[in-house]
C-alpha cells in the first residue's frame, strides 16, 4: 500500500465523516494505543470513533476503494493483542453505545457493539432478566469486542460463552456492505448461519456494529461458597457433588499462592479462612421459585450448607465457608476477580489460557507443573480458573533467582512445553482469549491443517484484499 493511498484514505474519510468522528489529537489517541498489562504499544494515523452503522459502512468502503488496512478495538481490553493497531487506521466502537431495543416477551436485547459489558448486564437486570456473560473486565469490554473473541468467563459451566448467547449480529462486511443479521428468530434453519461466522473471527471477518443478544430469567437468589481442597483432583470430585442439576452458575479453582497474591497486593482483601489451605474452589448457585424441588424444599442457605456439610464429612473438602450477606458474596467473588490484577505486583508471568476436557484438568496441572519446574527451577506455576468448563489460566511466575528479562526470554520453549502437553491431551491453546497476535505463530504450527485452510479461504473470501485487522489470527 502507496504512502499516496493512505494520504488519500485520510483525506476523503475527514471530509466524509463528522469532525466528532475522528481524531489526530495524539492527546486523545494516546488511551486507544496501549492495553491494559503494557504488553502492546501501537500507533495509527487517524482514529475513527463513528456512532452510527452508516458512519462504520462510510468509512470501510473509503478504506475498501485504497486496500487501506483498518484495526478494530471495542472496550480494549483483549489479551492477545489485536486491538493495538501497528500504522493501520484504528477504528474504535466506543461512540456505537446505544442499547436499540429491549423486548421482554422474546427475552432479546439489541446492543450496539460499543456498549460495555456492564451496561448490558444492567439493562437486562432492569427487565427483570439476566444476561449472563460475565468476566472481571466487565466494566470496560465492549459487546462487540465479546463477541468478536467468543468471550467465555465465570459463568459458562451453566450458560456457555458469547456464542450461545447471541441470537445474530449486524456488522459492516470488508466491502463496506451491511450484513442484517439482528434476528430474533429462535430458529432459523435457512444455511450457513453468517453471525456465527463472525463470531469468534477476531474482527477479520466483519466490524460487528450491533448484536441481538438472548436474556436468561434472573435468579431469584444466589449462593455463593468457598470450599478448600487439597488437590485439584478434589476439586474436580466436588464438581459432580455440587452440580445439583441447572443450579451452579460459577465452579472456579484457585491455588493458595493465586489467593496470597490478592490478600498479600491489593487492599480490602482477607483470606476467608482462619488456616491456610492448598487450593480453593469458589461455587456458586443460582436458584429460581420454580425450583425449589431441586433443593429437596430446603432454603438456598440451608441447601449450600447441607451439600457442603456432605463434602466435610466425607474428606473431600477440609473447610467451607458460604456467604450470608451481598457484602460476603462480593468479597468472595472479587478474591477470584482481582487473581489477574494481583500477578502485577509480583513480577513478570507467562501466560496461558488452555483448555482440556474438564476429567484431564487435574493430569494437565500435574504434567505441566513438572515439565516447567523441570526447564525452570523455582519458577512459580499459577493455575487457576474455569475448572467448571475445564479453562485454566496457567501462568508462571518469575523465579526469584532471575530477572524479568531473563525469565521473558524463555517464554518460546516454555510455551511450547505447555503446548505440547495440551495438545497430548486434545485441549486447546486459546480457551478463551483468542488468538490475536500473541499466539499466531502456535496456531498456525498446531492446528489441524484441513482448518487453517478452511479458514485461509473464508478470509480470503470475505476479506480478499486483507484490510480488516490484516495482522490478526491467520
Ligand atoms: C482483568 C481481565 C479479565 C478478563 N477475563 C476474561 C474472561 O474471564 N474471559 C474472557 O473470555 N476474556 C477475559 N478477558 C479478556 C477480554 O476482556 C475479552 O477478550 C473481551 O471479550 C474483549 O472485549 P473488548 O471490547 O475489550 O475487545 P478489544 O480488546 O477492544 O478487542 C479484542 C479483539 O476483538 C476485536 N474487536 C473488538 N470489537 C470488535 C467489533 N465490534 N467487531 C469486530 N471485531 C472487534 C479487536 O480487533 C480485537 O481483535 C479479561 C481481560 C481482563 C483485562
Amino acid at each position: 500500500m502507496s504512502i499516496m493511498s493512505i494520504a488519500q484514505t485520510i483525506t476523503e474519510l475527514k471530509a466524509a465523516l463528522p469532525g466528532k468522528s475522528w481524531t489526530q489529537d495524539t492527546d486523545k489517541t494516546a488511551p486507544f494505543l496501549s492495553e491494559w498489562r503494557g504488553r502492546w504499544h501501537g500507533e495509527t494515523p487517524l482514529l475513527l470513533l463513528p456512532t452510527t452503522t452508516n458512519e462504520v459502512a462510510t468509512a470501510v468502503k473509503i478504506c475498501a476503494r485504497y486496500k487501506t488496512p483498518i484495526t478494530v478495538q471495542g472496550g480494549n481490553t483483549g489479551l492477545v493483542g489485536g486491538q493495538i493497531p501497528q500504522g493501520e487506521i484504528l477504528l474504535s466502537t466506543v461512540g456505537l453505545n446505544k442499547i436499540r431495543e429491549t423486548d421482554k416477551a422474546n427475552m432479546q436485547m439489541i446492543c450496539e457493539a460499543g456498549v460495555t459489558l456492564q451496561a448490558a448486564q444492567t439493562a437486562a437486570d432492569n427487565m427483570g432478566l439476566k444476561f449472563p456473560l460475565s468476566l472481571a473486565s466487565e466494566g470496560s469490554c465492549s459487546i462487540g469486542g465479546n463477541l468478536a473473541t467468543n468471550a467465555g468467563g465465570v459463568h459458562v459451566v451453566k450458560y456457555g460463552t458469547a456464542r450461545a448467547l447471541t441470537f445474530g449480529v449486524e456488522a459492516v462486511l470488508a466491502d463496506g456492505s451491511v450484513f442484517a443479521g439482528l434476528t430474533s428468530l429462535h430458529k432459523d434453519n435457512t444455511g450457513i448461519d453468517l453471525s456465527q461466522v463472525l463470531i469468534g473471527a477476531e474482527g477479520t471477518l466483519g466490524i460487528i456494529t450491533a448484536a441481538s443478544l438472548k436474556l436468561l430469567p434472573k435468579p431469584k437468589e444466589i449462593i455463593r461458597a468457598m470450599a478448600a481442597v487439597e488437590s485439584p483432583e478434589q476439586a474436580l470430585t466436588l464438581l459432580s457433588h455440587v452440580r445439583s442439576g441447572d443450579l451452579l452458575s460459577m465452579f472456579e479453582l484457585i491455588p493458595r499462592l493465586g489467593l496470597e497474591y490478592v490478600t498479600d497486593n491489593m487492599a480490602g482483601h482477607k483470606d476467608p479462612f482462619l488456616a491456610p489451605h492448598p487450593w480453593y474452589v469458589l461455587v456458586e448457585w443460582e436458584f429460581y421459585k420454580r425450583q425449589a424441588s431441586h433443593t429437596g424444599g430446603e432454603n438456598p442457605q440451608d441447601f449450600a450448607e447441607n451439600i457442603l456439610a456432605q463434602a466435610i464429612d466425607s474428606g473431600l473438602v477440609q473447610d467451607a465457608v458460604i456467604a450470608s450477606s451481598q457484602a460476603q458474596s462480593t468479597a468472595l467473588l472479587a478474591l477470584r476477580e482481582n487473581l489477574s490484577a494481583a500477578q502485577k505486583f509480583v513480577g513478570a508471568m507467562i501466560k496461558h489460557d488452555i483448555s482440556v476436557p474438564i476429567a484431564k484438568v487435574p493430569d494437565f496441572i500435574t504434567r505441566a507443573n513438572a515439565a516447567v519446574l523441570k526447564y525452570v527451577k523455582n519458577c512459580r506455576p499459577l493455575p487457576f480458573g474455569h475448572l467448571g468448563d475445564g479453562n485454566i489460566h496457567y501462568n508462571i511466575g518469575q523465579p526469584q533467582n532471575m530477572t524479568a528479562a531473563e525469565f521473558m526470554a524463555l517464554e518460546p520453549q516454555i510455551n511450547d512445553i505447555v503446548y505440547d502437553i495440551v495438545d497430548g491431551l486434545g485441549g486447546s491453546i486459546s480457551a478463551e482469549h483468542g488468538i490475536g497476535i500473541l499466539k499466531k505463530s502456535q496456531l498456525a504450527r498446531r492446528a489441524n491443517p484441513a482448518k487453517l485452510q478452511m479458514m485461509r479461504r473464508i478470509k480470503s473470501v470475505m476479506d480478499p484484499d486483507n484490510i480488516l485487522n490484516p495482522r490478526v489470527l491467520l
